[in-house]
C-alpha cells in the first residue's frame, strides 16, 4: 500500500506529492488528466514569481517536477469510489473506474473542480478569446474595454464588482428576476457608474469575428425581444462544480459539494486530507491550491508519524 495516495493532478495534486515525497514515504498519485484546469488557460500572471507562463507550460512543469522524485505517478485514472479504513488506522481504498483498487494508509483529495458553462453558440469557439470564468485570472485583460458578466448570484456580483474597477464598462445578465447576491453586495453594484444590470435575460450567443469577441446576444424574457450588445468580453460567473460526485456517502461535503476541509486539510473521515478547488476553500486559485496540496501532505504526514502502520 502507499503511505500517501493523491487524486487528482493539479497544482495542489502535484505539491501534495512532492512534498510526501521529499519525506521518503511511498507516495502514488491518480489523476484523470494530469496537470488540471491550467491545461485549458493560455496566459498565467499570478503565480507568483512566474510573471508570465502559459497552461501547457505550467502544466508539463507540475508533470516535471513530480517526476524528480520517486513518485508512482498514474495518469489517466479515474477513480470511481472511495472506501474508508474499516478500523482505526487501516487503509483505505480508492477503487478506480478500470476497475484496480489502490490502498493508502492516507488520500489526498485533490480532483478539483470545473466551471459550469452557458452551453451557447460561440462560447466554446471564443473561449480564452474573450469568453472566460476567471475574474482574477482574466480581469485586467480587459482593462478599459466592455465586458459582461453573466450571473447575478454571489460569485457574478463580486466579479463585476471587481471588474468594474478595471473595465469601461460591465453589463451585468441575470436569468432570474431578480439578483441572488448578498444585499450588500447588490447595493455596492447598484452604487457602480459604469455597470448596467439586465434582469429577466437569457444570453442567447456569443458573437465575434473569428478571432475574438464581439459581442452577446440575449432575450429579454418579459418581452421576448431579442437585443446585440457589444463587448469584448464574457464572464461566465453560474457555478463552479467541484469533482467530487465519487465521494458522496463518503467524505462530508458542502451543500455545493465541496469536500469539507479544516485548515490543516483533514475531512471527515480519520486518515483523508483534500486540497484545492475541490474543498470548501474560499478562493481558487493555482497558488492557493499549490499551498493546501503542501498542507494537506504535511497534515498527511504527521497522521502518520502518529499511528502505527497496519
Ligand atoms: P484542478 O486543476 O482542477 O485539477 C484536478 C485534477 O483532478 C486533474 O488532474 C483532474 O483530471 C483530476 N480529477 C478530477 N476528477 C478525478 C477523478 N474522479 N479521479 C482522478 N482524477 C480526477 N488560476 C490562477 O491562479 N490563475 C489563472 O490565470 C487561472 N486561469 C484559469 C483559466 C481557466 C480557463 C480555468 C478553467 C481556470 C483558471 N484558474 C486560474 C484556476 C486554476 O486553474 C485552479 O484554481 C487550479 O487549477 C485548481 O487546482 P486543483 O489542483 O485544485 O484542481
Amino acid at each position: 500500500p502507499f503511505d500517501v495516495l493523491v487524486v487528482g493532478g493539479g497544482p495542489a495534486g502535484a505539491a501534495a506529492a512532492i512534498y510526501a515525497a521529499r519525506k521518503g514515504i511511498r507516495t502514488g498519485i491518480a489523476a484523470e488528466r494530469f496537470g488540471g484546469q491550467v491545461l485549458d488557460t493560455m496566459a498565467i500572471e499570478n503565480y507568483i514569481s512566474v510573471p508570465y507562463t502559459e497552461g501547457p507550460k505550467l502544466g508539463a512543469a507540475l508533470e516535471n517536477h513530480v517526476r524528480q522524485y520517486d513518485v508512482d505517478l498514474m495518469n489517466t485514472q479515474r477513480a470511481a469510489k472511495l472506501v474508508p479504513a474499516a478500523t482505526e488506522n487501516g487503509l483505505v481504498e480508492v477503487e478506480l473506474e478500470s476497475g484496480a483498487s489502490l490502498l493508502a494508509r492516507t488520500v489526498i483529495l485533490s480532483t478539483g473542480a470545473r466551471w459550469r458553462s452557458m452551453n451557447v453558440p460561440g462560447e466554446t469557439e471564443y473561449r480564452n478569446k474573450g469568453v472566460t470564468y476567471c475574474p482574477h485570472c482574466d480581469g485586467p485583460l480587459f482593462k478599459g474595454k466592455r465586458v459582461a458578466v453573466i450571473g447575478g448570484g454571489n460569485s457574478g456580483v463580486e466579479a463585476a464588482i471587481d471588474l468594474a474597477g478595471i473595465v469601461a464598462h460591465v453589463t451585468l445578465v441575470e436569468f432570474d428576476s431578480a439578483l441572488r447576491a448578498d444585499e450588500v453586495l447588490q447595493r455596492k453594484l447598484r452604487s457602480l457608474p459604469n455597470v448596467t444590470i439586465l434582469l429577466s435575460t437569457l444570453t442567447t450567443e456569443v458573437l465575434g469575428d473569428g478571432s475574438k469577441v464581439t459581442g452577446l446576444t440575449y432575450t429579454d424574457r418579459t418581452t421576448d425581444e431579442s437585443h446585440t450588445v457589444d463587448l469584448e468580453g464574457v464572464f461566465v460567473q453560474i457555478g463552479l462544480l467541484p469533482n467530487t460526485e465519487w465521494l458522496a456517502g463518503s467524505v462530508d461535503l458542502s451543500p455545493r459539494g465541496e469536500i469539507v476541509i479544516d485548515d490543516r486539510g483533514q475531512t471527515s473521515v480519520s486518515g483523508v486530507f483534500a486540497a484545492g478547488d475541490c474543498t470548501t476553500v474560499p478562493f481558487k486559485q493555482i497558488v492557493i491550491a499549490a499551498g493546501a496540496g503542501a498542507t494537506a501532505a504535511l497534515s498527511a504526514f504527521d497522521h502518520l508519524i502518529r499511528t502505527s502502520a497496519p
